[in-house]
């Protein structure tokens, strides 16, 4: 086949938007802005297409879209497919964007013929049946993609369409077979860098990124795999901890700087720090280089496996952003999802953190299989007790794929498909109280955790070290609205004072009608 193949790569992220375009006058389109979600670098697909690239050079075109960023509901996309005339679709979601992979592909069955539709990424990983779609969709790759990429894109150059065959992929008509998920053979040093163009930098930093941040900016992915076993996980990457070398990985980022002078760098590694002597070098090499680089860890660190000297290291070498997974304070709920987080350990390495002036964030989950109301709170009594910055009160979900949902039914309960669309919500679950209590408590640990006077004057402090005040007031506005507060509310007279512009924004913002989705 000499033909070139053309393939379009859709990352889905965020929600519908319509027409994407905020609207009213200068306020509101900033406040409209500021209300929608976080958007990250379609770095999975960034992967795949670099890989092919490698592979077949000018023998495809790989285009990569995000439908927050360019085709922001079903018409758009259907658009941009016609432009575009794609030969093969990959599509990527997460299991909460079910709905939005599922109209996609609907829409694109209906206005194209003759392509090849593939699906990747947490959702078809964990679902490959439900996410071909009855047959809609051709094949669906299982965890990670780069290798069966390629053989798909060579079976298709050559007129082949057994995708079966291929490791990783579930093909439309054939069985599914669970252990069909394996990690990739090459050594991830192998693995080509990603492609930052000029445009893509552009274009990302004109959104808030996952750490809350408008910049230019890159992701970095140093390691696949994770050997812990928490039951809530996706598990995309095998338990197998696999990562990239220190000189590897300080190649990349140096590269972007030099090139697009990118100088904020977001790790998304599922577990960064499980080699403690691979952190130290890493940072010890970007100290020895003198660049002006600034880390943020938004998707968490095992925080329990961190020391002082680690802590140091991440701080002298750029970090100035570092979440901490915790999900519960209570031991039996540490133990029944697998978790088993040393609660002392990770609170003083919270501390050291939060000491040496890092915005430290914490993640936490309210609503597992079993909860008690007074586990809940224990988490709530933690959060609040730390000296975390910043955090999150998420909604245990159960997704298909994990143990959480198989203990969900074993506890009677059935997870329905729209549970998982939003992990902010509160909805019914295998948990001893009601998803009405759910909220309540929801609001009350905001409210409790992020209005202290010990946290008001965290982020007074520590927030203008890494964030812009236009990011202060988007992470404060949000905070305020996800909660019961008044500015009355706030009792010590100056961190009223200082709280007072945010709660005049908030009330801005309400009065348009315009919200933050808690
Ligand atoms: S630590 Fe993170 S990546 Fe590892 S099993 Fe737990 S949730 Fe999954």
């Amino acid at each position: 086949m000499n033909k070139k193949t053309r393939i379009l790569l859709i990352d889905i992220t965020g929600d519908w938007l319509g027409s994407g375009a905020e609207s009213g006058g200068r306020f509101a389109q900033v406040a409209q802005k500021a209300v929608r979600p976080l958007v990250s670098y379609p770095i999975g697909l960034m992967y795949l297409a670099a890989s092919a690239k490698e592979v077949f050079g000018s023998e495809i075109t790989c285009t990569i879209v995000s439908t927050a960023l360019d085709c922001p509901s079903p018409t758009a996309v259907v658009r941009l497919a016609h432009t575009k005339q794609p030969n093969i679709v990959g599509i990527r979601a997460l299991s909460m964007h079910r709905s939005m992979y599922q109209d996609i592909v609907r829409v694109l069955r209906d206005s194209l013929d003759d392509i090849l539709i593939l699906g990747g990424g947490p959702y078809p990983s964990c679902q490959p049946a439900d996410a071909l779609c009855d047959g809609q969709v051709d094949a669906v790759v299982r965890g990670e993609g780069e290798e069966a990429f390629v053989a798909i894109i060579e079976a298709y150059r050559h007129g082949e369409r057994r995708w079966h065959t291929i490791p990783n992929v579930h093909a439309a008509g054939t069985p599914i077979r669970l252990d069909n998920n394996n990690p990739i053979r090459l050594p991830l040093d192998d693995i080509p860098f990603p492609e930052y163009s000029k445009s893509l930098v552009a274009k990302f930093a004109k959104v808030k990124n996952m750490s809350r941040r408008y910049s230019n900016h890159a992701n970095i992915v140093s390691s696949r795999g994770c050997p812990y076993q928490c039951t809530y996980c996706h598990n995309i990457f095998g338990k197998r901890f696999r990562y990239r070398s220190e000189e590897n990985v300080f190649d990349e980022i140096r590269n972007l700087y030099e090139t697009h002078g990118i100088r904020e760098f977001q790790f998304i590694d599922d577990i960064f720090n499980l080699r403690r002597d691979r952190l130290i070098g890493f940072f010890d090499l970007v100290v020895r280089h003198d660049l002006p680089l600034i880390f943020s860890f938004p998707n968490g660190v095992r925080g329990d496996i961190l020391d002082h000297e680690s802590v140091d290291a991440m701080i002298e070498g750029g970090t100035r952003y570092l979440f901490f997974a915790v999900e519960s304070a209570s031991e039996r709920i540490q133990s029944l999802i697998h978790k088993n987080l040393k609660l002392d350990r990770i609170a003083e390495n919270i501390a050291y953190a939060s000491r040496r002036e890092c915005v430290t964030g914490g993640f936490f989950m309210l609503g597992f299989p079993t909860e008690t109301i007074e586990e809940v709170r224990a988490t709530i009594e933690f959060a609040c007790a730390t000296d975390l910055t910043d955090g999150y009160f998420f909604v245990a979900t159960y997704y298909p794929g994990t143990e959480m949902y198989d203990l969900a039914i074993k506890n009677g309960f059935e997870p329905s498909s729209e549970d998982g669309e939003n992990f902010f919500k509160p909805k019914n679950g295998a948990y001893a109280f009601s998803a009405q209590e759910l909220t309540g408590i929801s609001r009350t640990a905001r409210r409790e955790f992020y209005f202290s006077e010990k946290r008001i004057e965290l982020k007074r402090r520590q927030l203008p070290v890494f964030f812009s005040p236009k990011e202060i007031t988007e992470i404060t506005v949000s905070q305020i609205t996800s909660c019961d507060i008044e500015e009355g509310d706030i009792g010590h007279d100056e961190y009223r004072r200082y709280m007072a512009p945010y709660f005049s924004f908030a009330r801005r913002i309400d009065s348009m009608g315009i919200h933050f989705d808690f």
